[in-house]
């Protein structure tokens, strides 16, 4: 049995405390909320979610739904609380965030092998214990930064995401507003539909690119993730490059006059008691009162309030080709790990996947003093092949992506190969679980 140190309790320090903590290890988690909090957390909540409340898509053909599988079959904390908070949202995977993560803080309270602390960690002093995670995500605090800064010998990197808006339901005109998910999958009242025509979209796109922004910090450099842009930022790229990104009409025609609109803004449910919805891809760096002015020009917002403004954060990775093996220990000190999202992985699924991983390699490390990273083939294996593998000089954050699973089975039509890449991830991790 091991002793771990684990710094931030979000989603990937949760499961990898969990994981261990069931394994028969000695946790200490510390997380620094609610005594000190980040620019995006509002709770002292584990696990929190801090923007959308999507798991994205759940079938095992999407890479990510490979995962979400995966990790099922390998015990993650984060999916089995994530299934119990679930809220209808299509062939997506989406949860009440505050059920979600009320079950996951309940599920580390109750694990006898964890103790945690809550309060600030500044230094990666290993103390005691025999290996040490930094878990501490996007937006881990300045002295640690820079302690891990120190550690690694001075190439931290980040960029910026933006957070998208939330709006209170009864704040709506249901008149102008119609209930579809896109070509009809999942439930018809999963997904609220704000239709525009080629006149409002043109007002509409020329309101964003007007509006005044937040702007970068002296010291952060404004780089953004291609999969989480501003939503200004894709108007700014052409007049229709929203109708071809989150503005797309295609598969939302109108259900009495099937109509395709020129473009749709798409509300998805916040929470099970239906009190609120997230403008979905409305990431947005827009100063306070334009979020107010342009949002209300979306057909059925004209009186929207908000629960939530959308907002701008810096994004804190590390390069890990150049800092990590592919079982997420540093190569100078294979005693200390990083997991979740400043390891370079993208996404809720992503950053809970390596918390899990961490704890599997710690484990392997811990009985037999060596530890093997999980086949490449597997979307978990995915991950590390990602961190350890890709070009140190042009290292981004990733989401899983069928790019990064390796390719087992050659030339096939491509639903046929998805499937059968699919079931063979999952036949291995059956194997090994
Ligand atoms: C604003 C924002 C919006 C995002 N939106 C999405 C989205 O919509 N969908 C998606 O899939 N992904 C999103 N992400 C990306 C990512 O999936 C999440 O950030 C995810 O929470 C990362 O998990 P994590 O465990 O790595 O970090 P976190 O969940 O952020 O957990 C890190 C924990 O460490 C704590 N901590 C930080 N520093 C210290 C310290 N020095 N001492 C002790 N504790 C510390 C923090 O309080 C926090 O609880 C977003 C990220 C940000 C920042």
């Amino acid at each position: 049995m091991a002793t771990i140190k684990i710094i931030g309790a979000g989603l990937a320090g949760s499961e990898c405390a969990y994981a261990l903590a069931r394994r028969g290890h000695r946790v200490v988690l510390h997380e620094m909320r609610p005594v000190k909090s980040t620019q995006a957390h509002h709770t002292s909540n584990l696990a929190e979610l801090v923007c959308s409340n999507s798991f994205r898509s759940s079938a095992a053909t999407n890479a990510v739904g490979l995962l979400k599988q995966e990790m099922a079959r390998v015990g993650s904390l984060v999916i089995r609380c994530g299934e119990d908070a679930r809220v209808p949202a299509g062939d997506a995977f989406a949860v009440d965030r505050d059920r979600f993560s009320a079950a996951v803080t309940d599920a580390i309270a109750n694990e006898p092998n964890i103790s945690l602390q809550r309060g600030e960690v500044t230094t990666l002093d290993r103390g005691d214990a025999d290996f040490l995670v930094v878990a501490t995500g996007p937006l881990t605090s300045d002295p640690l930064f820079h302690a891990i800064d120190e550690f690694l010998g001075r190439d931290g990197l980040y960029f910026y995401d933006a957070i998208a808006p939330i709006v209170a339901a009864d704040s709506l005109d249901f008149s102008k507003l119609y209930w579809k998910s896109r070509y009809g999958k999942g439930n018809a009242t999963d997904y609220l539909n704000a239709a525009m025509n080629r006149e409002e979209y043109e007002a509409f796109v020329a309101a964003l690119l007007s509006a005044e922004l937040f702007a970068p910090h002296d010291f952060e450099k404004a780089v953004h993730f291609e999969g989480c842009l501003p939503v200004e930022e894709i108007a700014s790229r052409g007049i229709d490059t929203l109708r071809f990104g989150p503005m797309k009409p295609v598969g939302l025609e109108h259900p009495e006059t099937n109509e395709r609109p020129h473009a749709v803004v798409q509300l998805r449910k916040e929470d099970l008691s239906d009190e609120y919805f997230n403008l979905v891809g409305f990431q947005t760096k827009m100063r306070i009162p334009e979020q107010q002015r342009v949002i209300r020009m979306i057909p059925g917002l004209a009186n929207a309030t908000f629960a939530r403004f959308g907002s701008m954060h810096r994004n804190t990775f590390i390069n890990g080709p150049r800092h990590l093996r592919a079982t997420f220990q540093t190569k100078r000190d294979e005693r200390v790990f990083f997991a979740g999202q400043i390891t370079g992985v993208e996404g809720y699924v992503e950053s809970s996947a390596v918390g899990l991983l961490v704890a599997r390699y710690i484990d392997e490390l811990a009985r037999t003093g060596t530890a093997t990273p999980l086949p490449y083939h597997t979307a978990l294996g995915a991950l590390g092949r990602h961190v350890a593998e890709s070009s140190p000089d042009r290292y981004q954050p990733s989401n899983v992506t069928w790019a990064l699973i390796e390719d087992v089975v050659g030339r096939a039509k491509k639903i046929e190969k998805r499937e059968r890449q699919a079931a063979a991830a999952l036949s291995t991790i059956e194997k090994i679980a």
